[in-house]
């Protein structure tokens, strides 16, 4: 099985450099998206917005290597 099989109910991730993503602060997650409502964590399209946080996509990067980008995602 590739690393890019989607298996039902789950999420695909890729892989990402730590030390990149560190280094040069790529807008990635749900906080700099212009379609994210602060005040409950959702989304204006309705998708779900956990696994796309910052602080679970950091999480995600540090445990694994690998984190969820919404493809949906539009910054201003
Ligand atoms: S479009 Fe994607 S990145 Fe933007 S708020 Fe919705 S789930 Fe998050």
């Amino acid at each position: 099985m590739s690393s890019k099989t989607k298996v039902a109910g789950e999420i695909i991730k890729d892989w990402v450099s730590l030390d990149l993503y560190s280094k040069y602060n790529y807008k990635t997650a749900c906080e700099d998206c212009t379609h994210f409502d602060f005040e409950n964590e959702t989304c204006t399209f309705g998708f779900p917005t956990t696994p796309h946080l910052k602080k679970n996509q950091i999480n995600d990067l540090a445990m694994t290597g690998k984190m969820a980008f919404c493809r949906a995602m539009e910054i201003d």
